[in-house]
């Protein structure tokens, strides 16, 4: 150990396998058919006249990967990739297969809309070998799908599960919590509603406001309330406890998976593995670079198809930067980290790190050292995103 706590010796683990070639791709969608009132996403609405122009440059964007790129995992998040009509669609997946061909063993996700899923579009994504959707349910409450300006009803989430579980069995459901004028026991219907569908994942997210959304501007009018900070917190215990209850495995703070069913893709974020990104927004980690993409998709268009880098942002982060946000990741999983192997991965001591961070979270029953790990407290796990930047910002 140096004076910085640094470990002379280092592994062959995960650190060392995140400056490998990245195992992992995504690739990002930005078309919806409007957007939802609480959306900070990279999304254009109204703009079908894109899709073309988004197609070509996709295959642009692709082609500087210069020779295809196997992956274990690949994930279509948007937007909402299922808006693409089916030849586009399929179009699109048959690009990503051709640059990003998945191994045997895979995970290939994409995110959808439950009212885009029709019998034509399931075949598309199976044909290009999809095997996981991850569906953006919210609710069963019929008001508060219009109260989130979600277009779809609960019943088009009940055919959109029953129209793809044929063809592709391993899905998930989104749901949101704490939507305005939401109760406590709303949310347990919705709990209780979505086990009924027996999906195999649930990622379940408290409602935020976000700066430059249209929610933003009616919080600041009063024209919206947040639900009381109090009934937050009991409506993410109620969920801990019904899903755990459940026999549900409760594998990162916001998500949750049937045993076996853990998403294999945001495994590869949480635990600091590299990936490939496409796509306008889109965030890559490769060879120790961090590299976001133009947020605009009219920007990123214009560049890629003027054959110019659509990279927005690119940072390498310094050693001990990288093995923060690494501890960072790994804290918001269950298990929590294992002290050993992190030093032996990152080359640096969780004290050495973040000692005073650690032990003031400890003291405080936020954090706790369990079988040579260091992890959330049930408590911890109601304010972590509080925690986070005691580790970040040192
Ligand atoms: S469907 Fe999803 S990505 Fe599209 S606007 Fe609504 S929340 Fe945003």
């Amino acid at each position: 150990m140096d004076p910085v706590g640094r470990c002379s010796h280092r592994h062959h683990t995960e650190m060392q396998r995140s400056f490998e070639q990245p195992q992992a791709a995504y690739a990002h969608v930005p078309f919806c058919s409007h957007r939802c009132g609480y959306c900070n996403f990279t999304v254009v609405s109204d703009r079908d006249d894109l899709v073309e122009d988004y197609l070509r440059a996709i295959e642009i964007e692709l082609s500087w990967l210069r020779v295809p790129q196997p992956v274990h995992t690949l994930y279509v998040g948007g937007g909402t990739p299922t808006y693409l009509p089916p030849e586009p669609l399929a179009r699109f997946l048959q690009l990503l297969q051709k640059w990003f061909p998945v191994c045997e063993n895979h995970e290939f996700s994409v995110e959808a809309n439950p009212i885009d899923i029709t019998p034509d579009k399931v075949s598309v994504l199976r044909a290009a070998k999809v095997n996981r959707v991850s569906l953006g349910a919210q609710s069963f409450h019929p008001g508060k799908l219009m109260a989130l300006e979600r277009e779809h009803t609960p019943d088009d989430i009940v055919r959109a599960v029953e129209c793809l579980r044929p063809a592709i069995p391993n899905l998930s459901l989104d749901l949101i919590f704490a939507a305005p004028h939401e109760t406590l026991a709303d949310w347990e219907r919705d709990l209780d509603t979505a086990l009924t569908l027996n999906v195999q994942h649930l990622s379940t997210y408290g409602l935020t406001f976000e700066r430059g959304t249209t929610f933003w501007g009616r919080l600041l009018r009063r024209q919206l309330l947040p639900v009381a900070e109090e009934e937050q917190r009991l409506m993410y215990v109620e969920t801990m406890n019904r899903l755990r209850a459940n026999d549900w495995d409760h594998y990162e703070v916001s998500n949750f998976a049937r045993h076996g069913f853990r998403c294999r893709h945001n495994e590869v974020y949480w635990t600091g593995q590299s990936y490939h990104a496409v796509g306008p927004g889109a965030a890559r980690f490769v060879h120790g670079q961090r590299q976001v993409n133009h947020r605009s998709t009219t920007t990123y268009l214009h560049r890629v198809l003027a054959g110019l880098s659509p990279v927005a942002e690119s940072e390498e982060l310094a050693p001990a930067d990288l093995a923060r946000e690494q501890l960072v990741f790994g804290m918001r999983r269950l298990q929590g980290v294992d002290i050993q192997a992190f030093a032996q991965v990152s080359g640096f001591t969780v004290e050495s790190l973040a000692g005073p961070a650690v032990r003031k979270f400890v003291d405080l029953g936020l954090l706790e050292f369990h079988e040579g790990h260091l992890r959330l407290t049930t408590e911890g796990l109601l304010v972590s995103d509080a925690i986070w930047p005691e580790f970040l910002h040192v």
